[in-house]
C-alpha cells in the first residue's frame, strides 16, 4: 500500500491512497482544476482513480468533489449525514456507509469511526490492504477510546497536528473562532496529538505525518520535536503535510 497527500490544512486537504489496481481519492478540497494540476504532480491520471471518500463536508474537504465525481464518473462514499450536503446532482453517484461497519472497494478495506468535530456526521479511516493498516485523523476536537483502538498498531499515521495553544491564544483570531478552533469539536492541538501517540501503540509504525497544521497558528519547528519525543524517535522521521505541496508518495512494506 501506498500513499501521498495533493495538500494538508485550512485552505485544502486531499489524501491517495493506493494498494494493486486501486486508488482511493480520501477528501477533495481543491478545485477540480487544482486537484488535477496536483494529481498529475503525484503522478496519478484523475481517470485513474477507483472512488472518492468523504470524511466530512467542510468545505476545505469537499470543494473539488461534484465536479471531479461527474467529469471522471467517480463513485463517492460518504455517511448519511455528510452525503445529506453534496450536491443533489451527484446523489447517482453517492454509497452512504455507516461508520461503524467496514466496507470495501477492490483492494482496499476501508475501517471507519466516528469523530468528535462540528460536522453533520464526520468520520475518519483506516485503510487495510490485508497486510498493512495506514490510520488517517484529521477534524478532530479531542481523543475518543474508540479512536484509541482503530489507530492503535498502524503501520502508518497520517494525524491532525493543528495549532500551537499558545499560537492560537495570541492570534488576531475573533474569540468565537479560537474557542471553535480548541473546542471539544474542533481541532487537535500539538500536545493532545503527542499524548494521543503516547497512548496508542506505535511499535509497528513505518511513517507518522503531521496534518492539517495551521498556517497561522503553527510551525513544523513545534510539531516536529514534540512529535519525536512522543515517539522517542529522531525528529527527522517526522513528515509533515504542507498546504501548497502535502506530500510525496511513501510506501508501506
Ligand atoms: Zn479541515
Ligand atoms: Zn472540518
Amino acid at each position: 500500500m501506498r500513499f501521498a497527500s495533493l495538500g494538508s490544512g485550512s485552505r485544502g486537504n486531499a489524501t491517495l491512497v493506493s494498494h494493486k489496481e486501486t486508488t482511493l481519492l480520501v477528501d477533495c478540497g481543491f478545485s477540480a482544476r487544482e486537484t488535477e494540476k496536483r494529481l498529475q504532480r503525484l503522478d496519478i491520471n484523475a481517470n485513474a482513480l477507483t472512488a472518492i471518500i468523504v470524511t466530512h463536508e467542510h468545505s476545505d474537504h469537499i470543494n473539488g468533489v461534484r465536479v471531479l465525481a461527474r467529469k471522471y464518473d467517480l463513485p463517492v462514499y460518504a455517511t448519511v449525514g455528510t452525503a445529506s450536503f453534496l450536491a443533489v446532482d451527484v446523489m447517482g453517484l453517492v454509497t452512504e456507509f455507516n461508520s461503524h461497519e467496514n466496507f470495501t472497494i477492490n483492494d482496499i478495506e476501508i475501517n471507519p469511526f466516528p469523530v468528535p468535530h462540528d460536522a453533520r456526521e464526520p468520520s475518519q479511516f483506516v485503510f487495510n490492504s490485508g497486510q498493512h493498516r495506514l490510520g488517517l485523523l484529521t477534524d478532530v476536537g479531542m481523543s475518543t477510546p474508540v479512536i484509541e483502538q482503530a489507530l492503535s498498531g498502524c503501520d502508518a499515521l497520517l494525524l491532525e497536528a493543528n495549532h500551537d495553544l499558545e499560537m492560537l491564544d495570541n492570534s488576531v483570531y475573533p474569540e468565537h473562532l479560537k474557542y471553535r478552533v480548541s473546542g471539544r469539536l474542533g481541532h487537535l492541538n500539538n500536545v493532545q496529538s503527542s499524548k494521543l501517540l503516547e497512548k496508542i501503540d506505535t511499535s509497528h509504525l513505518q511513517h507518522i505525518i503531521a496534518m492539517h497544521l495551521s498556517e497561522k497558528n503553527n510551525s513544523p519547528n513545534i510539531v516536529a520535536p514534540l512529535f519525536s519525543q512522543a515517539l522517542s524517535c529522531d525528529e527527522s522521521w517526522i513528515g509533515i503535510a504542507s498546504q501548497n505541496v502535502g506530500f510525496d508518495w511513501r510506501e508501506l512494506r
